[in-house]
């Protein structure tokens, strides 16, 4: 689609919802990563299968290093936790809790 394209669709309403992120889906249509053990869940968690987690946080980042904001990689039960928590402390954000 073209940026014009985009922009009429924008403007006469045919534009439809943009399609949900991956950890929106990911209990719909799972990615897996069968060989690729959980590295970004629980310490300590090494099971399999995995799936690419967007990531949900939005720290301050200067390039260096280890990116802090990159998609994990977890089996789906860490993933679950993850966007639990990811949901609260969204929610908390939005609320003015934190
Ligand atoms: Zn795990």
């Amino acid at each position: 689609m073209t940026l014009e394209e985009l922009q009429a669709q924008l403007e006469n309403g045919t534009l439809g919802d943009p399609p949900p992120p991956i950890h929106r889906q990911f209990a719909k249509s799972p990615q897996e990563f069968p060989s690729i053990p959980c590295e970004d869940g629980r310490p300590d968690c090494r099971a399999t299968p995995s799936v690419l987690v967007d990531s949900r946080t939005m720290y301050d980042w200067n390039g260096e290093g280890e990116d802090p904001n990159r998609d994990k990689i977890m089996c789906r039960e860490c993933a679950a936790d993850y966007n639990e928590q990811m949901d609260s402390q969204w929610a908390d954000y939005n609320n003015g809790r934190m």
